[in-house]
């Protein structure tokens, strides 16, 4: 994808007459195209996405029944019992739940590729939402105490402008009132893109990628990592060992999206 092809508009303005007039002249010169389909779209606060794709990712969000550990969709599954997939049976990830939004794939993966690839911060507004939706089909905010994203590592945050899974935790905190912190994890060792690595080594590639600056912030405490899109969990399972080893007490997992494996 072509790096951060991000057009200047209007839409990260706040809300004003001047930004109305803005947007309605923008709107005459250089109609908005929904990044998805491609359908034309007046620029307003919409960030870029027609109601019909919208619907559509959120209609992928994932239903019950889940396994309790990793958050795997399950099949044949009564809706209401608490079960472990065969990989959490086999092998328990060190967090103590994870849980997403919907699947990674169609509307939603484009979304997300959107915020990470094409310089879309505004859609943070849009899915900070659909993760808060999800936090609180499974938690509340007494199960927490911090909420911190996985790290990008500083050359790559430089490229990009930006953290997504920072900006998605910091509007989760906002939106639910929750304490947050985007400098306690970092990532200390640059990994390669997890994207066509296999699952092995996928958690080789980020086996000891993280480094915890500030054990005394997260001592005892019961921290939320959130992230954009889970796969095989390699990446969360690093970041919430080296929160453990540092000395928290537990840590859950939220994020957008995950692949069904
Ligand atoms: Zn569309
Ligand atoms: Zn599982």
């Amino acid at each position: 994808m072509a790096p951060n092809p991000y057009f200047p508009t209007t839409r990260d303005l706040p809300a004003s007459r001047k930004r109305q007039i803005l947007d309605c002249i923008l709107n005459l010169i250089y109609p908005e195209t929904c990044s998805i389909c491609s359908v034309p779209l007046a620029r307003r606060q919409d960030c870029g996405i027609c109601a019909a794709c919208w619907d559509k990712a959120v209609a992928l969000k994932i239903e019950p029944p889940r396994c309790s550990c990793c958050g795997l969709p399950l099949n044949n599954f009564d809706k209401s019992g608490e079960y472990l997939c065969g990989k959490c049976i086999l092998d328990l990830p060190p967090y103590s739940g994870a849980r997403a939004f919907g699947y990674y794939t169609g509307e939603l993966s484009h979304l997300i590729q959107a915020l990470k690839f094409h310089g879309r911060r505004n859609l943070v507004g849009l899915l900070a939402p659909l993760l808060a939706s999800i936090f609180f089909e499974s938690w509340s905010q007494a199960d927490f105490d911090l909420i911190i994203p996985v790290p990008l590592h500083s050359k790559r945050k430089r490229e990009r402008g930006y953290n997504q899974s920072e900006l998605l935790a910091r509007a989760l905190a906002a939106r639910i009132a929750m304490p947050f912190s985007g400098r306690t994890l970092v990532r200390s060792r640059s990994t390669l893109p997890q994207v066509g690595l296999s699952d092995s080594r996928r958690f080789e590639n980020v086996r000891k990628a993280f480094c915890c600056v500030d054990p005394m912030q997260i001592k005892n405490k019961r921290i939320l990592l959130i992230d954009d899109v889970m796969t095989t969990g390699a990446t969360a399972s690093s970041a919430a060992q080296t929160l453990i080893d540092a000395g928290c007490f537990r840590v859950s997992v939220l994020t957008i999206a995950r692949t069904a494996l």
